[in-house]
Parts: C-alpha cells; structure tokens; sequence
C-alpha cells in the first residue's frame, strides 16, 4: 500500500510511505472524526494509494506570515 501526503495549498507531494498494510492507529487516522477523514483522506483502490492532504513546510510557513499574532503567541 502506497501512501502519499499531497500539500492541499500548492499540491506538492510532501512524504511518500510504503507500508504492507495500511493501518490506521499508524497513521494517526483513527483519532480523526468521520468529517476529517472524508476531507483528508482519498483512497485510489485501483492504484493501491491512499493520498492524505497536508501541508508542507514552506506552506506552514506562509501561514504563520499570514497569521503573525499567532505566531508570536506559540513562539
Ligand atoms: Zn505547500
């Protein structure tokens, strides 16, 4: 089973993972609620891929550029 995490801001593929069967406790996808699991997680049984949205590095970034009162309030 191939996982992939896929930036849902600029669609850049962050991580891919190869496991030998998808599990969800893993992935930290059995805490999710119904509604997040249906927004973030895709599943192509044809191609065996499970794609999870995310965000990448430079995208967390531009969000805290975005947001910076609560940038400053973590840091
Ligand atoms: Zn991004």
């Amino acid at each position: 089973m191939r996982v992939v995490y896929r930036c849902s801001r600029c669609g850049r593929q962050i991580a891919e993972l190869h496991l030998p069967v998808l599990s969800e406790a893993a992935l930290g996808l059995d805490a999710l609620t119904p509604e997040e699991r249906a927004d973030i997680i895709s599943f192509d049984a044809a191609a065996e891929t499970v794609s999870l949205r995310s965000l990448c590095d430079r995208c967390v970034e531009g969000l805290e550029m975005d947001a910076p009162l609560a940038w400053r309030r973590v840091h």
